[in-house]
């Protein structure tokens, strides 16, 4: 920015105003807007609102347009000695270059408080991070511990599952048995068509000698089963039991 372009803001910290048409300037090289000078230099005695300097003197502060006519530009230094004219611009230039160094302090200020800002930010936010990557380690602990649990459940399963495949081989052993169980009694009762002769119409009961001496282990193995599949061998022989009944109503 070259000091031509740099324009002047209000020195009241609250205001910060680009300054133009006109603006109070103080001896103690401070600048305000219109509003604001109007403001603080209204009353006498009165002082600097930045460096509380007490401004009384008649010329102390004055009240000047920044951006002046061409005419009173071209007359208003004629007729000064050439050291008074170049006195004035020397006051004028340190009170710019004042400003100008007071603006560069200020934005220094700024950035090394935005920094520290930025610098707490970062502390925080690896803070954060810190805490999460435990959070996650935690987090990976116990999926890895699940999984672990799952496969012992997956063993188990296929524990179980084998075991019901050989309880559903030894079930259709058994089906096969007892369809061939009711296949030989059906060719024992067409072989030997004698009704009964007991007029009860009861089920003559079988005694254990009457199992077909071939069956050997199995069968005894089946007739140990219980009495739903006694009950289903013998639930077998009612037809018998129907022919009596027709038998015993013919007569
Ligand atoms: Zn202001
Ligand atoms: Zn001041």
């Amino acid at each position: 920015m070259s000091a031509s372009k740099y324009t002047l803001q209000c020195n009241s910290h609250k205001c910060r105003a680009k300054l133009s048409g006109f603006a109070w300037v103080t001896a103690c090289s401070h600048v305000f807007c219109d509003h604001h000078g109007s403001e603080a230099f209204s009353r006498a005695p009165s002082s600097c609102p930045v460096c509380s300097k007490m401004l009384s003197g008649k010329l102390d502060v004055l009240r000047t347009e920044l951006t002046p006519s061409e005419q009173y530009k071209s007359m208003v230094l004629v007729g000064l000695q050439p050291e008074t004219v170049l006195e004035i611009s020397h006051n004028a230039l340190v009170f710019w270059t004042y400003q100008v160094n007071q603006e560069r302090l200020l934005m220094e200020y700024n950035l090394s408080r935005a920094g520290g800002q930025v610098l707490q930010m970062e502390k925080f936010m690896t803070q954060q991070n810190q805490s999460r990557e435990l959070e996650l380690n935690a987090l990976r602990g116990e999926i890895a511990s699940l999984k672990k649990v799952l496969e012992e459940y997956k063993l188990k399963y296929n524990e179980v599952l084998e075991r019901l495949n050989e309880r559903n081989r030894q079930y259709q052993k058994l089906q096969k048995l007892l369809d061939s169980l009711r296949m030989h009694t059906l060719g024992m009762e067409e072989k030997d068509p004698t009704p009964p002769t007991f007029p009860t119409g009861l089920v003559k009961q079988r005694s254990p000698h009457s199992s077909p001496s071939f069956l050997g282990p199995e069968v005894d193995r089946f007739f140990s089963l219980g009495p739903d599949n006694t009950k289903t061998f013998f639930q077998f022989s009612t037809p018998t039991r129907d022919r009596t009944h027709s038998f015993i109503k013919k007569n």
